[in-house]
């Protein structure tokens, strides 16, 4: 039986280990990582968040985000699968059923299933907590009808929990939960994903054509939906996302270091470009960006865990502060590593293209300035 010290050691180990040395195949191949989930799963990270009763380590949001670290500053791809994989867990141990628990959690537990995210729609993009699709009511028969526009680990996780309006609905968050099985008829992956970063994540679209839906698997109480996505799942994917990029901008700041401290010129005797004072101070620059953002997602986790009140408006705030602070970490090593970055050496190029999702995945940074404004004036929110 391994507890939360163990699994953490172990994640450490398979990150600096595995992640890394498949991390550029992954990336040139887009390929999901299939050896570095099932690695991770045997280690027990798949039950991160699952409570002991069930087989887990019964971890949380500080846990999650010390792992997503990790992973990340090793493989993106990687820890974008185990963040949605996080999420989708954190709302069935949360809102599930007892049966529901009992029959997923387990087996999560053990490293045997992945699960995520299916919530995003083409008809309500980033406003990802109001889907347009509808559950229809035939008789005794509920089915599903409904386009998601982008799911990591599509076609390749064993579970999804998918966003629907319930029958009827009475506005647009009237929205239920489900967890449907890979291989449910008539839900399926559609293509290949081509992003521009995290290439191995399968982040494509799926479909959900006339598929029937059962009250026994829905995650939480009816009409709780909207409930279940801000309190539970935000917070995981705000922190998780926050971490995500954290973990991109380390390994892009320790890459940048490395290359401008053995970056010699012979014109100048042999002088490293890190003894030119601008790129001091570039460097310093770039030290204090990332050193704040980590400083104020520990601040975050620590208020989200202590139930304060204000906690909230620093659950927005924290993955545009990490977004942007990685986007300006990742283009300055880019800049100061020269043809050799631009070269696709030292997997700059890779953090520079993975580090751009974070800005756009729902909530995109804009969208939650506009959440961040409004609770700071009092302005409701929806
Ligand atoms: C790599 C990747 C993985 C993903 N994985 C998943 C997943 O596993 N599950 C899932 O459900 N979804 C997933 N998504 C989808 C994601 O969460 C978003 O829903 C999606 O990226 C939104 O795209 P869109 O083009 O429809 O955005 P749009 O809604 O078209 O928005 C485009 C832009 O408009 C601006 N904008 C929109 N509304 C406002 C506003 N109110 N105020 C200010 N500006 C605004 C923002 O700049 C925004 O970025 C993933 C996306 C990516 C890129």
């Amino acid at each position: 039986m391994s507890n939360v010290q163990d699994v953490l050691a172990a994640n450490e180990k398979i990150s600096k280990g595995s992640l890394r040395e498949n991390a550029d195949r992954i990336d040139q191949d887009r390929k999901f990582p299939h050896e570095n989930i099932s690695e991770l799963g045997k280690a027990g990270v798949l039950g991160l968040l699952v409570p002991a009763q069930f087989g887990g380590v019964s971890a949380g949001l500080a846990e999650m985000s010390q792992a997503l670290l990790e992973q990340a500053q090793s493989c993106a791809s990687t820890a974008m699968i185990m963040l949605m994989h996080f999420c989708a867990t954190s709302a069935i141990a949360a809102k599930g059923s007892d049966a529901i628990k009992e029959k997923f959690l387990p087996a999560i537990a053990r490293g045997e299933q992945l699960s995520t995210l299916a919530f995003s729609e083409a008809g309500s993009g980033g406003h990802f907590y109001m889907p347009v699709s509808e559950v229809r009511q035939n008789e005794a028969r509920k089915q599903l009808t409904a386009s998601k526009s982008f799911v990591t680990s599509a076609g390749e996780a064993d579970t999804y929990v998918v966003s629907t309006r319930r029958a009827n609905a009475s506005g647009p968050t009237d929205v239920n939960l489900y967890l449907i099985r890979k291989g449910t008829p008539g839900f399926a992956a559609q293509g290949r994903f081509e992003g521009l970063g995290l290439a191995g994540n399968a982040s494509a679209p799926m479909t959900l054509k006339d598929v029937a839906i059962e009250d026994d698997t829905r995650v939480g109480a009816e009409g709780t939906g909207f409930q279940s996505m801000l309190e539970v799942v935000l917070p995981h994917f705000q922190i998780g996302a926050a971490s995500v990029s954290i973990g991109i901008a380390t390994a892009a700041f320790q890459a940048i270091t490395a290359r401008v401290g053995a970056r010699k010129y012979e014109h100048a005797g042999g002088a490293a470009l890190a003894s030119i004072p601008r790129v001091q101070f570039l460097v310093a620059e770039m030290a204090i960006e990332l050193n704040s953002a980590r400083a104020y997602l520990g601040e975050t986790i620590r208020k989200a865990l202590a139930g304060d009140p204000a906690a909230m408006l620093d659950v927005l705030s924290i993955k545009v502060k990490a977004s942007d602070a990685c986007l300006a970490v990742v283009s300055r090593a880019m800049t100061l590593g020269g043809g050799w970055a631009f070269g696709r050496r030292g997997g700059l190029e890779r953090n520079f293209r993975d580090a751009q999702a974070a800005a756009v995945m729902a909530p995109a940074s804009d969208v939650l300035k506009d959440f961040i404004g409004k609770a700071s004036l009092g302005v409701p929110l929806f």
